[in-house]
């Protein structure tokens, strides 16, 4: 495994940053998670875009332009000779001294790894996913905003604890108003009259680039998909829930705080969205290997 940190290639066994890196000492940086499906990255530009924009954000300024960046992505994805992989890309504050100011950091690090992710385990997908609400709420746009893919992951850790606890593999995360927010590490998504309904960005929520995606998917399904405020009562009374992320991909949820979803089987609409996307997955994307 070749790992880029900053221009150079190193072995997993070699591939080491400073213990004063603030992306250590406090969680300050930014990251993606990006997937590549038959040899193509997919995506690439949208994950690059909201990279740079939780960067400046949090005042970040990124070492490298938009192409370079793109380009270190897909030459690390080569050298890895990987046509099925996930991508991980770090930028860190840097290295700095013990104090929490990130402008004694001497440059943002840039961290490229390119492995294999396996989320959930297959049988989520063919027959669902239970679920249950959290205690730890995701954090108020005022404080950590969720539309910052930070590397602060504390908040979703949390919750991630209690559902491990409770006995399964994901947590709905409310704000404080009570409304739903998302998953630890995935979007949430309702159908209900066969209207396909996610909360909106201003919930509390990562704008994640597989749920724009099925959004998209949606319409050209000729579904009418929509971001809309959503209850716990919303998510019991639907007639299909299902999670997306970039990791997880389309995960149908047949469960949700020991209610069962309708029938208590993955939904006609989700299974459809499912094959509209890993379609999608494995005819489009940045090719790594044509490109030169
Ligand atoms: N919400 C959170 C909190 C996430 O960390 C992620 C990414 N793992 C998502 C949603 C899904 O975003 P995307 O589809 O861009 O991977």
């Amino acid at each position: 495994m070749k790992i880029y940190i900053n221009g150079t290639f190193h072995t997993k066994e070699e591939a080491k940053i400073s213990v004063y890196d603030h992306g250590l000492l406090y969680g300050d940086g930014v990251f993606e998670g990006i997937r590549v499906y038959n040899g193509r990255v997919f995506k690439l530009d949208e994950h690059l875009k909201r990279l740079y924009e939780s960067a400046n954000s949090i005042m970040l300024a990124m070492p490298m332009t938009f192409d370079e960046l793109r380009h270190a992505t897909v030459l690390t994805v080569r050298e890895n000779n990987m046509r099925d992989a996930y991508i991980r890309l770090i930028i860190t504050r840097g290295i700095g001294s013990l104090g929490l100011n990130p402008f004694s950091c001497e440059k943002p690090q840039v961290i490229i790894i390119v492995d294999k992710i396996a989320l959930y385990p297959k049988e989520m997908y063919e027959h669902g996913m239970r679920i249950v609400t959290v205690p730890t709420q995701r954090n108020m746009a005022e404080a950590i905003p969720p539309q910052v893919k930070s590397l602060n992951y504390l908040n979703n850790i949390l919750a991630k604890i209690e559902a491990i606890n409770a006995g399964v593999e994901e947590a709905i995360m409310l704000n404080s108003y009570g409304l739903v927010a998302e998953c630890t590490g995935d979007n949430i998504f309702v159908v209900k009259n066969n209207v396909i309904m996610t909360p909106p960005s201003y919930m509390g929520v990562l704008e994640g680039i597989t749920r724009n995606t099925v959004m998209e998917l949606a319409g050209q399904l000729s579904y009418t998909a929509k971001q809309r405020i959503l209850t716990r009562h919303d998510l019991f009374s639907s007639d299909e829930c299902f999670l997306t992320g970039s990791a997880a991909e389309i995960v149908p949820v047949t469960h949700v705080d020991g209610r069962t979803i309708s029938d208590g089987t993955p939904g006609y609409v989700t299974k459809q969205l499912m094959i509209a996307f890993k379609k999608l997955t494995e005819t489009t994307g940045t090719p790594v290997f044509a490109a030169a």
